[in-house]
């Protein structure tokens, strides 16, 4: 007889529930930015990932107008059949442009996207090898490939070359890593394991959702902060809800790839294009991202005032320079706890656990934006004091 389905979803939801990893979706009432309203009631809140503020940028809005008065709503179809329209031949001109590279390919997700590029480069009799902290979403699409898949240590070109050197040299090999890692904040060391990859002959991807628009002098992301060309890294994806404040992804590299994947890459294919409107949101968004350098800087400032007032505060902080803070409390517990103290005092910080991040490195993950100010950072500088002050203490 087959196993019962409602039986199964009761026990593992208590399950769930018991081991402090019950999820609840907060709900937004209020734009994004840092006041928001959830669940009725207004929050400063340190978790979305609109990084430059550009999620309820006026001009972005009137950008998005003025597209959908000109081209309609809907895409209509897929981008193969007569959903390829202007707005998204211009905004991946503007990309390819952005990151240095020849061609990019726009998709309405990045996990579409990273399910894109690595399924239709690698498969079956090939390998691919990734970091152990990559997102969800490049591990999904390296399983889903049916390519030989191991991961290595995390960000470590030595560990890579290992496992490069077991690869077969029948198929070919590709090298998957996040450029600015989701969870902890760190940079991946692109220049070594692009030497690694490229000393096996093996392609490099990198998956930059959150170094685009933070990275780099003009917000090209982490490729135009190492001066990473395609030979280096010949697959470079990058996502728009984030930095970008709209939606969508891309993939940027060669000719070559774009068209390869125009072909075969089937989340490509088989989808219907984004709203062209929301393509002309984006474009004016990236405008802002390349000229309004003054964002990053001030976002810089942040962190730096972050970092120190918070190392004041004897918090372990992770070795991270970008806008992606994260405090390790250990137990989902400890983390669930900081997170309803702080949200007590009008702060919000979701606190992030297993199987999101590795067991027993539950976290509030903190994350600034260049629309916070001086005294938002300092109120929840004072908001951790007061955490700490109320831990029961060992001793
Ligand atoms: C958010 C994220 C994605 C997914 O992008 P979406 O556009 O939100 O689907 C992919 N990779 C990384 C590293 C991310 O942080």
């Amino acid at each position: 007889m087959a196993v019962d389905l409602q039986a199964r979803l009761t026990t593992r939801l208590a399950e769930r529930r018991a081991n402090s990893l019950y999820r609840q979706r907060p709900l937004l009432d209020s734009p994004q930015g840092p006041e928001v309203v959830v669940d009725g009631t207004p929050l400063l809140a340190f978790c979305n990932n609109d990084y430059l503020g550009l999620a309820n940028h006026p001009e972005v809005i009137q950008a998005w107008r003025n597209g959908a008065e000109r081209w309609g709503v809907g895409g209509g179809a897929s981008h193969l059949v007569i959903g390829h329209s202007t707005p998204h031949h211009a905004l991946e001109e503007a990309l390819a442009d952005l990151t240095g590279r020849p061609r990019a390919l726009l998709f309405s997700t990045g996990y579409m996207a990273n399910l894109a590029a690595v399924t239709a480069l690698v498969g079956q009799g090939d390998s691919v090898l990734e970091d152990r902290l990559n997102h969800a979403s490049l591990l999904d699409a390296g399983l889903l490939s049916g390519a030989r898949f191991s991961r290595y240590l995390h960000n470590d070109p030595a560990s890579l070359a290992t496992r490069l050197g077991k690869a077969p040299s029948t198929g070919a090999t590709l090298v998957v890593t996040d450029g600015v890692f989701s969870m902890d904040g760190d940079v991946a060391d692109l220049p070594a394991l692009a030497r690694e990859a490229k000393a096996r002959n093996a392609w490099l991807m990198v998956d930059d959702a959150h170094g685009v628009g933070v990275m780099g002098a003009q917000g090209g992301g982490v490729v135009e902060h190492f001066n990473l060309g395609g030979d280096e890294v010949p697959v470079l994806v990058g996502t728009l809800g984030k930095a970008f404040g709209t939606a969508g992804a891309f993939v940027a590299g060669s000719e070559a790839l774009i068209d390869y994947l125009v072909q075969f890459a089937r989340p490509y294919i088989y989808t219907t294009s984004q709203p062209p409107a929301l393509a002309c949101a984006t474009l004016k968004s990236l405008e802002l991202v390349r000229n309004e350098g003054w964002r990053r800087d001030h976002l810089a400032a942040l962190v730096q005032q972050f970092r120190k007032g918070a190392q004041a505060l004897g918090l372990d902080l992770m070795p991270s320079h970008t806008p992606i803070q994260p405090i390790v409390l250990g137990s989902s517990e400890r983390a669930m706890a900081w997170s309803r103290r702080l949200r007590e005092q009008g702060l919000l910080v979701t606190a992030i656990r297993p199987p999101t991040v590795p067991v027993g490195s539950a976290r509030l993950r903190v994350t600034l934006s260049a629309a916070h100010t001086e005294a938002q950072v300092s109120r929840l500088l004072q908001g951790l004091a007061d955490c700490l002050a109320l831990e029961p203490t060992d001793e």
